[in-house]
């Protein structure tokens, strides 16, 4: 399993609990993909962006001010995750919220600040209590003396643990988007009724451009990453020149897999070693050997809606899912 060894370093670290943000990532498909759905059928403000990368969100804030009504509302994965815990996980096993301290590993520094930003206390405590990188991670493994290559691996603890191809994805440019239109192309068109595989929004390139059919109808998509692009996309989308309705932007070249907070290498080193080919391909298999690559049709992520959030997008969902930006200034940070 290819995650199992380090479940099994964070419980010899002291978690009682170790989950899939991956999962969370499921949450963050079902509000995106229905929130876009809602913008392009009730002539809301497109092109909607995404808002899962906390660098470009609050470098919109700060730059592109004006441009807050095209951001997607929904928090990331992390930050979904960790309200539903202190929510409904809370409530199903019966321990009191303000008993739980979540924290996310992350491969990204920018999570770090988005987890002190203001409205990401969904359920009534902060949503998520600490964040660490991988790289602060595999130093708290060795610290602790833990021989990591020879550790049994054991799997992510349920019912939280599940998740599906969609959510594994997210980690690489474009990943987010082709989640997105895997489901909304369902929600559209009835159940099982889109395509998985959108290989037009793949690939390294910093930006990309495509036009998808969903459901019978003609998206423009944009997939972007790295910040000097994310800045081109934002002046087209400030001059009206945008030719597009729906972009993902992730403020690292090439997405998380090469985020701030991965252990560091230089960019020589990077590009010699095929960094980026490497982590994507192993992400990419990760989905085609899931079982489930749809975030709607993960069984827990159902149930939370049946038993909790009421449907994507409900009053709810809002409360728990979902949150609200600033224009920022140099003063304002
Ligand atoms: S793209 Fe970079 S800054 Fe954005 S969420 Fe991923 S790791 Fe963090």
């Amino acid at each position: 399993m290819w995650h199992g060894k380090m479940v099994t370093a964070l419980k010899k670290l002291g978690f009682d609990k170790v989950f899939d943000t991956n999962t969370g990532a499921d949450f963050t498909i079902m509000e995106e993909a229905s929130e876009f759905i809602e913008r392009i059928q009730n002539g809301g403000i497109l092109p909607m962006s995404t808002s899962c990368c906390p660098a470009w969100v609050k470098f919109l804030e700060m730059n592109y001010p004006e441009l807050i009504p095209n951001l997607s509302t929904c928090k990331s994965p992390h930050q979904m995750f960790g309200a539903v815990i202190k929510s409904y996980y809370a409530k199903t096993v019966g321990i009191d919220p303000s008993k739980i301290y979540v924290v996310s590993v992350m491969p990204c520094i920018a999570k770090k600040f988005e987890r002190t930003r203001d409205d990401m206390q969904g359920a009534g405590y902060d949503d998520v209590d600490c964040v660490i990188t991988t790289r602060e991670l595999a130093r708290l493994i060795r610290q602790a003396n833990i021989e990591f290559s020879e550790l049994e691996e054991c799997g992510f603890d349920s019912p939280m643990g599940e998740a599906t191809g969609a959510g594994a994805i997210f980690g690489v440019t474009g990943g987010v988007m082709e989640a997105a239109l895997r489901t909304a192309a369902d929600f559209l068109g009835g159940e099982s009724f889109g395509k998985i595989d959108y290989e037009e929004v793949r690939g390294r390139k910093g930006i990309k451009r495509a036009v998808v059919n969903v459901a019978g109808k003609d998206i423009r998509v944009a997939v972007v990453s790295g910040l000097a692009n994310a800045r081109e996309i934002a002046e087209e989308i400030k001059n009206g020149s945008a030719d597009f309705d729906f972009v993902e932007i992730m403020a690292c070249p090439g997405g998380c897999i090469l985020g701030g907070g991965q252990p560091i290498k230089t960019s020589k080193t990077r590009i010699k070693n095929d960094v980026f080919g490497k982590r994507s391909k192993s992400i990419y298999t990760i989905d085609e050997k899931s079982t489930i690559r749809k975030s709607h049709e993960n069984e827990y992520i159902k149930k939370v809606y049946e038993e909790f959030l009421n449907k994507p997008g409900s009053p709810e969902a809002h409360k728990l899912l979902h949150t609200s930006y600033v224009a920022r200034n140099k003063y304002n940070i």
